[in-house]
Parts: C-alpha cells; sequence; structure tokens
C-alpha cells in the first residue's frame, strides 16, 4: 500500500506517527495511508517563508507566469496516473475525474497566459499616484507587494487537483510559497501531483510543500503576514476564524464554506421552450456530475408553481436513464461519493429534507452496475419537491452534498428572489429564460448575496459555461453562509496574496518605481 509522506523544508519527510488510510470507495478496500501530526511544522513553515520567498521573488511576474506553464506540461505528461488515482480513490467516471483533473490544468495555463502580461514587472502599482502638495511635487503612489509570509492551503475532498492549483496558480504567480493540506480522504492525487512537480525542479526550493494526514499543529505554526485559504465545511471554517494564531496575528483569511446554490426558471419559460429545456438539462447535469459533490451544484431549483409538474416530470425522467455504480464498468455515467461516511450523510440529509419535502424521484430503485449496495458509496439521484416554497424551511439550511435537488414552486419574481437569499450567501445562481430584460433584472436583484450571477438566454444555451462550472476569469466565493471568500476572476485572485502600500515622497523619487512596476488592473 502506498503511503503519503509529508514534503517540507526542501526534502520527503520520514513517516509520521500513526495515519489514516485512504480506501476505494467502490470496494472499501485500503490503497493508501497518509500520516498522523507532523513532525518539523515550524521548521518547514520556516523555510517556505525564507527560501521559497526568496526564490519566487527573485524572478519576475512573467517569470512566474513561464513556472506555471511548465507545471502544466508536467501534469499533462501524467495525466494517465492521475486519471488512474481519481478512479481508485474518489471513485468517478473518467467524465467527472476530467472536472477535476483537466480544470486544474486549464486554470494554471489560464494564469501562466495572464501573467505573461505582467512582463518583466517586480511591483505593481495600484491606481495612478495622488497629490499630496499643490505643487504636485510630494505625491502618493499605492503599490502591491507580495505578503512576506506563506500561503496555506487547507482543501476540501471533492477537488484533490482543481482544488489545489486554482489556489496556487495565483499564489505561486504572486511569488507567494505555498503549502498545502488536502483533505485525507482524497490526498492522493493532490499528493501526486505535487511530487511529480517537485520531481520535475520548476519551482525553487521551498515554493512547494504539503502535509497530508492530520492538521494537528497547522494553524499553530501561522504567524504574521502569512495567508490561510480554506475550503470546507462551514464547522471547520469556524474554527479556522477563531484560531488563536489567526486571531492574534491578524492572518488574512480566505474562506469557501457551504452554499445553497439556487437555479431560477423564468415564467416564460414554459414546456417546450428552449429555455425550459436548458434548465432541465443543467439541473440534471448538476445534480449528476460528480455524483453532485461540487460546493457549486444546484441544491434548490426555483421554478413557477404553474411549471412545477412539468419540471418534475422531465427532469425525473431524464434522471432514470442516469446508470449509476462502479466507474470502471463503461456503462456507468454516475460513480460513487468519495466515502461510505459521505453516503450516510447524504442518506440522512435526504431523510432530513424528507421531512417537509415530497420525493419525486427516487434513483435508489435501480440496481447499482458492478458495485455491492453495502459496500460502495453509490448514492442514487433523489429529487426532492415542494409545490408552495414557503412551506419548506429546511431545504434552504441544510446542504445535502450528493445528486440530490429540491424543486421549490414561487409565485413570481420577488419571491423566486427571495427565495434564492434565504440561502443566506451562495457562490453561484443560475436564471433561465428568453427574456434578455427580465435576466438583467434578476442578475441585478441576485448580485449582492451571491458571487456568481449566471444568466442564460437560447442565444447562449449552446456555449454557456455552465452553472457549476468554475472560470478562472470569473470570481469564485460568495458572501454569508458561503464563507465570504472570493477566488479567481483573472489577475483580481492576487490582491489576497499582496499587501497594498502608500509610498509618498517626491515625484521625482516615485518615478523610480517605473521600470520595475506595472500597473495593475483586475
Ligand atoms: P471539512 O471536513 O471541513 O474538511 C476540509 C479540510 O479541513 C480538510 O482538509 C480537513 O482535513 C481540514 N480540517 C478539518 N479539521 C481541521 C482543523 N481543526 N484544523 C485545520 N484543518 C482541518 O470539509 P470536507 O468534508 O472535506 O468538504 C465538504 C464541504 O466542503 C462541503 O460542505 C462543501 O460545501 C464544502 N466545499 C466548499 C467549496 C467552496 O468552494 N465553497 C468547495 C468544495 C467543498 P482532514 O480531511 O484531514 O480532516
Amino acid at each position: 500500500m502506498i503511503h503519503l509522506p509529508n514534503y517540507l523544508s526542501g526534502s520527503w519527510q520520514p513517516e509520521s506517527g500513526h495515519g489514516t488510510s485512504l480506501h476505494d470507495p467502490i470496494s472499501g478496500v485500503p490503497i493508501a495511508t497518509a500520516g498522523g501530526p507532523a513532525a518539523g511544522l515550524d521548521a518547514g513553515f520556516s523555510f517556505a517563508r525564507a527560501q521559497g520567498a526568496a526564490g519566487l521573488q527573485a524572478m519576475s511576474y512573467g517569470q512566474r507566469a513561464g513556472m506555471l506553464g511548465e507545471i502544466v506540461k508536467v501534469l499533462q505528461a501524467n495525466r494517465d496516473a492521475y486519471y488512474d488515482i481519481s478512479l481508485a480513490n474518489s471513485g468517478t467516471t473518467k467524465a467527472d475525474s476530467a472536472v477535476d483533473i483537466e480544470g486544474a490544468s486549464f486554470t494554471l495555463g489560464y494564469y501562466a497566459k495572464i501573467g505573461a502580461g505582467l512582463g518583466d514587472a517586480r511591483t505593481l502599482l495600484d491606481g495612478a499616484a495622488a497629490m499630496l502638495s499643490k505643487d504636485q511635487l510630494f505625491q502618493s503612489q499605492h503599490i502591491l507587494t507580495p505578503v512576506r509570509g506563506v500561503a496555506l492551503f487547507i482543501n476540501a475532498f471533492n477537488f484533490p487537483a482543481w482544488g489545489l492549483w486554482e489556489k496556487a496558480a495565483p499564489a505561486l504567480l504572486s511569488g507567494v510559497p505555498v503549502i498545502i493540506k488536502p483533505a485525507t480522504v482524497t490526498a492522493w492525487l493532490t499528493h501526486r501531483m505535487v511530487a511529480d512537480v517537485i520531481a520535475a525542479g520548476i519551482l525553487p526550493a521551498g515554493a512547494l510543500s504539503i502535509v497530508c494526514g492530520s492538521s494537528a499543529g497547522l494553524l499553530d505554526a501561522l504567524q504574521p503576514f502569512d495567508v490561510v485559504s480554506f475550503t470546507g465545511s462551514a464547522d471547520t471554517a469556524a474554527l479556522i476564524r477563531s484560531h488563536p494564531a489567526i486571531a492574534r496575528h491578524s492572518v488574512r483569511a480566505n474562506i469557501e464554506a457551504d452554499s445553497l446554490n439556487s437555479s431560477i426558471l423564468g415564467v416564460d419559460a414554459a414546456l417546450g421552450t428552449a429555455a425550459f429545456d436548458l434548465y432541465v438539462d443543467e439541473l440534471v447535469r448538476e445534480m449528476t456530475t460528480k455524483s453532485g459533490q461540487r460546493c457549486t451544484a444546484i441544491r434548490r431549483a426555483l421554478v413557477p408553481q404553474q411549471f412545477f409538474g412539468a419540471v418534475a416530470e422531465a427532469v425525473g425522467a431524464r434522471l432514470a436513464q442516469v446508470s449509476v455504480g462502479n466507474p470502471r464498468n463503461a456503462e456507468v455515467r454516475m460513480g460513487s461519493l468519495v466515502s461510505r461516511e459521505q453516503f450516510d450523510n447524504v442518506q440522512a440529509g435526504i431523510a432530513r429534507l424528507a421531512s417537509e419535502a415530497d420525493i419525486l424521484y427516487d434513483g435508489s430503485q435501480q440496481a447499482l452496475i458492478d458495485a455491492d449496495r453495502s459496500i460502495a458509496a453509490c448514492a442514487a439521484p433523489t429529487l426532492l419537491g415542494v409545490r408552495d416554497a414557503d412551506q419548506a424551511a429546511l431545504v434552504h439550511d441544510h446542504e445535502v452534498f450528493g445528486p440530490v435537488s429540491t424543486l421549490l414552486g414561487y409565485r413570481d419574481t420577488a419571491h423566486a428572489a427571495a427565495l434564492a437569499q434565504r440561502g443566506l450567501g451562495s457562490l453561484v445562481a443560475s436564471v433561465f429564460s428568453a427574456d434578455h430584460a427580465w435576466l438583467a433584472q434578476v442578475g441585478r436583484a441576485l448580485a449582492g448575496a451571491h458571487g456568481r450571477v449566471h444568466l442564460v438566454s437560447p442565444d447562449v444555451g449552446k456555449i454557456q459555461t455552465g452553472h457549476g462550472n468554475v472560470m478562472p476569469a470569473s470570481i469564485h466565493g460568495g458572501p454569508g453562509r458561503a464563507g465570504g471568500g472570493e477566488e479567481l476572476g483573472g489577475l483580481r485572485a492576487l490582491g489576497f496574496y499582496h499587501r497594498r502600500a502608500a509610498l509618498q515622497g517626491s515625484s521625482a523619487t516615485l518615478q523610480h518605481l517605473a521600470p520595475a512596476a506595472v500597473h495593475w488592473s483586475a
């Protein structure tokens, strides 16, 4: 069985303490082990702050962007191994593994490209100089410089590949060393990617480190100037926010947590319209991609009350065609959840929602393909529904992290927007209609409570990027319950890894910044 050692202080560490086993979620067989509490954390963090930062910051933005391009080549050269690991450890079909693996390369490639545009710059200028004296001689110029510490990433189990690189791409481009702590249950893929990139010798020593297994002591190792970016449950997020090291040292924290995303069908989009078909396609795709284990998946499907029955019927008919089971069988369209523990959580979540919602489609009656129901973590798609949405409360509060969604009937536009906002802050909402003016109106109404609003009209039906797909050009994160974080969004992502300072001086002094600086605009 493979062991996943930690990589700290520029070397692979001996096995630490009593570890945890990772399992194949279809067979339940142990496939790898990760360590217990990590030894050498303080030394590893110090090494990254000193060596990693110095090595990265000796380069220009353009050179670091080139480095990201080299990482993409390494990931592409090893992609077959990544698909094998994903199949064995996450139980995903090839198409679902691609969302994670190809999404990682795509995001890195995107930052390699836009980072190249920063060229030889070593400093980012933030806005134009402000005049502080009447004669305009004494001025203030805001500049951005890389944060002086490390970027600690604590990630969720559902995106072991993309989850690492969507955070690491802007951090490394900024010149900030990265320490990644993947969720233990699927840590193998993250570990293998890190090992491949380290072996390729692309990055300076200390620029990339990994801690697998126990998180004990990780947050205690944080110091002033470090930043932490967390993706996972709201409960762990609360622990992180209130950790003494983070509070005491004003460690900047980005949190991506639970989200009860919604999707709204327009009142113009009756059965038989193109918008109706697009909505049904999207809802089924969102419920079944990665077995619904995407933080952006549609949990609440808001439809005009008069279309409730038609949508339920159309979605149910499509879900009945989704074959579930062992992704090694080519007939399987949807693989498993990540673990038996998640399977139990999803069953309990469905039972909880069913206390106030009807079950409109129950896929658990179908046979699993090549998988033992008593062992495999395969959850069937389940559509719940409440025709009068005012009769439901739990659905706005309880995220079931699996192939589960609840159909809710709304009365009018104001009611739909109010229901969407009962999620108390979400990563994404989507809206489907052929009425462009209405889409824009609803988009504006939802923007304050969402990180992203995805507006789909039939003219963009074939080219739209998908409700749940996170594109690096758009921000990812949401207010309130979703954690209040913000990632990606083009060069905006670099803001988290930089400090802004005002340099006040003579215009003759400030002009010396210019040769190695570029105006930063997101
Ligand atoms: P989780 O249990 O909160 O774990 C997330 C990460 O935190 C794991 O790496 C975990 O390590 C680590 N961790 C746990 N306790 C910790 C502590 N005391 N100190 C430091 N780190 C600690 O979440 P999960 O079950 O992996 O993920 C599922 C949840 O993530 C879902 O609710 C989903 O909504 C959310 N999610 C959100 C987004 C987003 O972008 N907003 C994306 C994906 C998932 P171990 O694995 O070793 O326990």
